[in-house]
C-alpha cells in the first residue's frame, strides 16, 4: 500500500491521460496521493479532480513563486480547505533560488498561511529551496504540523525539524547519483520521521529521471531508503503509510 504525499495530478502534462493513468497507479498499489494547489486559480481545479477520483486528497495554498499575484486571503482559503477532500495547507513556502516573487511577499504570505493552518488544526505541506534559514526560524516559531517536502537540508536541519514534529519528504532527489548530504540524512533519521513523495509530474527518481514522474514510481524511492537503511521495502511502506495517514488524518 502506497501514500504518495505530494503530487501535481492538475499539471497539463497529465491532460487527458487521467483516467487510465489512475487505473493503472491503484493495481501498483497506490491508495492515496495528495495533489498540491499553488494558488487559488488551480486550487479549484485540484479540488474538482479529488471530487471525482476517490483516492486524490487536497493541499491547498499559495506556492512561494505565485505569491506575488495570488495575494493571501484568510477567507478565500479557509473556504477552500474547508472542502471535505481538503486535508493539508500547500504548496506553501520559500524559493530563494528563482525570484518570480520578492522574498519579502514570500515571507508575508507564508507566515500568514502557517498561521491559518494552525488556527484551522491542519497539516501544511512546505517547500523550501535554498532558503534553509528562514524556513528553520519560520517552523520553530509557529511549530506547524506537516512536512517539509522535497527535503534539501542539512542533518543537522533534518534534526531540528523531527523535533518540531514535523516529517521529512523524501523524492526522486534521493536516487540522483549527485545526492551527497539527503542519503546521509535518510540514515540517521528514523522512517518513523520520513514521508514518501513524487513530486509528480517532476523529479522522477532514477531510472526514470528525464520522464514524466508519477506516484508509483515511489518504489524506486522506496526501495532506495530499504536499501540505506538495511531494512525491507515492505517496512519502508508500512511505516511511512502509518506515518502519512498521522499527519493527514485520512
Ligand atoms: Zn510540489
Amino acid at each position: 500500500m502506497i501514500i504518495d504525499t505530494h503530487a501535481h495530478y492538475d499539471d497539463s502534462q497529465f491532460d487527458g491521460e487521467l483516467n487510465s493513468l489512475f487505473e493503472e497507479l491503484k493495481q501498483n498499489g497506490v491508495e492515496k496521493i495528495i495533489t498540491c494547489a499553488t494558488d487559488f486559480l488551480n486550487a479549484e481545479n485540484v479540488l474538482n479532480l479529488c471530487e471525482k477520483y476517490d483516492f486524490l486528497y487536497a493541499a491547498v495554498g499559495i506556492y512561494p513563486h505565485h505569491t506575488n499575484k495570488c495575494l493571501f486571503d484568510e477567507q478565500k482559503l479557509e473556504s477552500l480547505a474547508s472542502h471535505e477532500k481538503a486535508v493539508a495547507i500547500g504548496e506553501i513556502g520559500l524559493d530563494y533560488y528563482y525570484d518570480d516573487s520578492p522574498k519579502n511577499v514570500q515571507l508575508e504570505s507564508v507566515e500568514k498561511q502557517l498561521l491559518l493552518a494552525n488556527k484551522l488544526n491542519l497539516p501544511v505541506t512546505f517547500h523550501d529551496r535554498d532558503a534553509h534559514e528562514d524556513t528553520l526560524k519560520l517552523l520553530k516559531k509557529y511549530e506547524p504540523k506537516g512536512i517539509v517536502h522535497c527535503f534539501s537540508g542539512s542533518l543537522e536541519m533534518a534534526r531540528e525539524i523531527v523535533k518540531i514534529g514535523m516529517y521529512l519528504g523524501i523524492g526522486g532527489a534521493l536516487t540522483f547519483k549527485n545526492a551527497k548530504v539527503l542519503p546521509k540524512v535518510v540514515k540517521e533519521i528514523p522512517l518513523e520521521n520520513l514521508a514518501l513523495e513524487t513530486d509528480a509530474p517532476y523529479m522522477s527518481p532514477v531510472p526514470k529521471r528525464g520522464k514524466r514522474n508519477r506516484s508509483d514510481y515511489i518504489k524506486y524511492i522506496a526501495e532506495k531508503i530499504a536499501e540505506i537503511k538495511e531494512i525491507s521495502t515492505d517496512e519502508v511502506y508500512k511505516v511511512t503509510t502509518e506515518n502519512a495517514e498521522k499527519i493527514f488524518n485520512f
